[in-house]
């Protein structure tokens, strides 16, 4: 039963959508030609469009029927500054930029869904596409936000899919509470006096410092954060010196923290000011220490993931669709929406990722046979969210 019959009619269409979005990628803020093929495509199909919103942000909308529900159904429409190594057709036609993660087959799965219920208008509500740009680190979501997306364009719940390599097609995973981590930043400066190699006892080190607050970081996740919760502290760089025989009086220490809960990226935070200054001022040293938040974590709602899983089963059957699949370290902006509005993410199964077919690999590409599954879920959760009252 599962995929819905009428979107098998026009999957020649979106793989050749999708294709032509791979051989033109554009990194956030800049998918002009996509958010015009994105528009073009809405008008041709029937559905309302409205764009600026986010810069290049591009949202269709169908109505029908006389019910105030609506929902939300999200797309990223950006790549990665990354070279393609793939040699197919379809490959990137751009020097240094690729969809390397798949953002060219959600975009053509939201079109799809568009397509089919512009024609088909078998529910009572407000369906509303959401094409946001600028996924990959841009925030593309948060702004769209802050430019008031969810006033403009009202939703009771939204949702959004994004594939995953690993996971065969024609399954689907989520899970009710944090999906995706928080991803935030941090540098750490250790202030000192340096001096000559030969005479320490003269000056203070900041190698010596820098390397007791490295390890003393390693026990905010051992130590101070519950057992029970996951996160990471890694340190990504050490920076400092020039010559054998100088202690320098600066070493930059940077790196990246991943967790789920709130509260615990508050204490990791806190934590780290703490340690890095408290180390160095054993030693009569200073670290200036900057923490800088990126997407907060992905937390998908309860109701909503449950009913996404619910029409995911429908489209999929019940065995290939993991209701409680682990939580991954990556990131996510739809988190902002997620922030603003009860909703889900799931994950789209894109295949076993054999040759290198991993995300924000040189060698991945979207999987064509993942089209109609993500199609049919996107259509009939909207239909099921919007069911006219029997
Ligand atoms: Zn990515
Ligand atoms: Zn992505």
């Amino acid at each position: 039963m599962p995929i819905i019959p009428e979107v098998l009619d026009y999957l020649d269409e979106l793989s050749d959508i999708r294709h032509d979005i791979h051989a033109h990628p554009e990194l956030g803020f800049t998918e002009e030609r996509t958010g015009d093929l994105v528009a073009r495509k809405l008008a041709e199909y029937g559905v309302e469009v409205h764009r600026g919103l986010a810069q290049t942000g591009v949202v269709g909308t169908i109505r029908r029927g006389n019910s105030l529900r609506a929902i939300g159904l999200r797309a990223d429409m950006d790549c990665l500054p990354m070279q393609e190594l793939n040699e197919f057709a379809h490959r990137s036609q751009y020097d240094g930029k690729m969809h390397g993660c798949g953002h060219d087959g959600h975009t053509t799965m939201l079109l799809g869904a568009a397509r089919y219920l512009a024609a088909t208008r078998n529910f009572d509500g407000t369906v509303h596409f959401i094409f946001q740009p600028g996924e990959e680190g841009y925030g593309g979501g948060r702004v769209m936000v802050q430019e008031g997306l969810f006033e403009k364009f009202p939703c009771d719940a939204v949702f959004a899919m994004h594939n995953k390599p690993g996971i065969p097609i024609g399954n689907m995973a989520v899970r009710a509470g944090p999906m995706l981590a928080a991803s935030d930043r941090f540098d750490i400066h250790v202030k000192t006096n340096g001096g000559h190699a030969a005479h320490p006892h003269l000056g203070t080190d900041p190698f010596v410092i820098g390397a007791q607050i490295v390890m003393a970081l390693q026990t905010i996740v051992s130590r101070n954060v519950d057992p029970v919760d996951s996160a990471v502290v890694s340190i990504g760089f050490m920076r400092g010196g020039s010559a054998y025989n100088v202690i320098p009086d600066d070493l930059h220490i940077g790196g990246t923290v991943r967790s789920f809960r709130p509260q615990v990226r508050d204490l990791i935070e806190r934590r780290l000011h703490e340690v890095a200054r408290g180390t160095a001022a054993l030693h009569g040293a200073e670290a200036e220490t900057d923490f800088r938040r990126g997407y907060p974590p992905t937390i998908n709602h309860a109701t909503e993931a449950g009913f996404a899983a619910d029409v995911a089963a429908e489209i999929c059957g019940d065995a290939h669709v993991d209701r409680n699949v682990a939580p991954s370290l990556g990131g996510e902006d739809f988190s902002y929406m997620l922030q603003a509005r009860p909703g889900a993410m799931l994950w789209l199964g894109n295949g076993p990722g054999e040759g290198g077919c991993l995300l924000h690999n040189a060698r991945y590409d979207f999987n064509d046979s993942a089209l109609p599954v993500g199609v049919s879920f996107f259509a009939r959760l909207a239909e099921r969210f919007l069911a006219a009252e029997q």
